[in-house]
């Protein structure tokens, strides 16, 4: 007989995001470019050095000092892991788990919902509005009567792109301080927005941003997050995570980055105007497009099925993201922001098919 695995589990999907095998991908809102070649050299050069016979440094201190300088903090308000991903499953084991409960609201980052259900948390997904804002009475309720221990935002929000307005979020951890419940706000796309919620972090404050190396830093490989959080949430991450769980080469990529901000933002900057310009080519097509502060654009075709031009798009050999069916996104494609080549490849197909 074979052994049973938790009956929660048995019952859950894996998280899929298909590795098709096409000239032009534009559906994991990665970097179109590497990082710089300056960077790869530096990171080349320091491997050389790694004494592989030793663990690394457990505390990844000279990361977290690198992380906490690009936000004027401290390394003891920075936790660092092998990408958000594992930055939010730690946050889900310290503060999650059996007999409590997170809080999503959708239409948002799938993957918080299935991290918290994965460390065995309860998850209560409450709507947004048809124009993908937060309806802060909605929010009230759902805290009130839901009593989460953690809150889960996510500014800009994958897939919509939109930006949580200040205020929002202010509320939001307002009503949340009141219960008790810690506000995570996922600003994997931080860098592309107007503001950022680690403005608001503080000591007497139960809110946590978390930020990711694999979007604007074009290392998706390193598989590199971090949250900036206040000292006795890191304490804590520090417990549940595993030991020595970031290695020694990642630490130094993670590192050794900082050193290329002026490249990244640069990057940013460059992505910021072809977004502008991809918004402005898809408004001339059949299809209605949310604004975005993010690296990624959602629109939905106005009379074809999005699972249909979905298709008709890896046939030209372009790959977007199929959101259509996903809850309260019905034929919506989310579209990364590439290099203008890729944009105006994926641009001409879908035309094509759309006109
Ligand atoms: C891409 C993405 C992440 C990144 O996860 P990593 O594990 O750091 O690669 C996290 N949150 C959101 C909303 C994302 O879109």
């Amino acid at each position: 007989m074979r052994p049973a695995p938790r009956d929660d589990v048995v019952a859950m999907e894996g998280y899929h995001s298909p590795q098709v095998d096409v000239d032009v991908r534009l559906n994991t809102n990665e970097s179109p470019l590497g990082p710089p070649a300056s960077f790869v050299a530096e990171l080349t050069d320091a491997i050389a050095g790694v004494e592989w016979h030793r663990y690394p440094d457990r505390a990844a201190r000279d990361l977290r000092a690198a992380i906490g300088s690009l936000h004027g903090r401290g390394h003891e308000q920075v936790f660092a892991a092998n990408g958000s991903n594992e930055v939010l499953q730690s946050l889900c084991l310290a503060y999650g788990g059996p007999g409590r409960r997170a809080v999503t609201f959708e239409p948002t980052y799938a993957l918080h919902g299935h991290i918290a259900r994965v460390t065995g948390t309860e998850v209560v997904s409450a709507p947004r509005r048809d124009d993908f804002t937060l309806d802060l009475d909605v929010v009230r309720r759902t805290l009130e009567s839901a009593q989460p221990t953690l809150t889960f935002l996510c500014s800009p929000n994958n897939p919509t792109g939109l930006v949580e307005p200040q205020e929002v979020v202010e509320t939001v951890v307002e009503v949340a301080t009141s219960l008790g419940s810690l506000v995570v706000v996922d600003e994997a796309y931080g860098q592309f927005a107007p503001w950022s919620a680690a403005s608001l972090l503080d000591e007497e404050l139960p809110l946590v941003v978390t930020r990711t190396y694999s979007k604007t830093w074009a290392m998706a490989a390193a598989r590199l997050g971090y949250a900036l959080a206040p000292t006795w949430v890191v304490d804590e991450l520090e417990k549940v995570v595993l030991p020595y769980h970031l290695d020694a080469v990642t630490q130094l990529a993670g590192t050794l980055a900082v050193g290329h901000l002026a490249e990244m933002e640069a990057r940013v900057a460059q992505l910021v105007e072809e977004r502008g310009r991809l918004v402005a080519e898809l408004a001339q097509l059949p299809v209605t497009v949310w604004p975005s502060g993010a690296n990624f654009v959602l629109f939905r075709p106005d009379a074809r099925a999005g699972d249909e031009v979905w298709k008709l798009l890896v046939e030209r050999s372009v790959l977007v993201r199929n959101c259509a069916s996903w809850p309260g996104l019905d034929d919506c494609l989310r579209v990364t922001i590439g290099t203008r080549d890729e944009d105006d490849a994926f641009l001409a197909a879908l035309r094509e098919i759309l006109t």
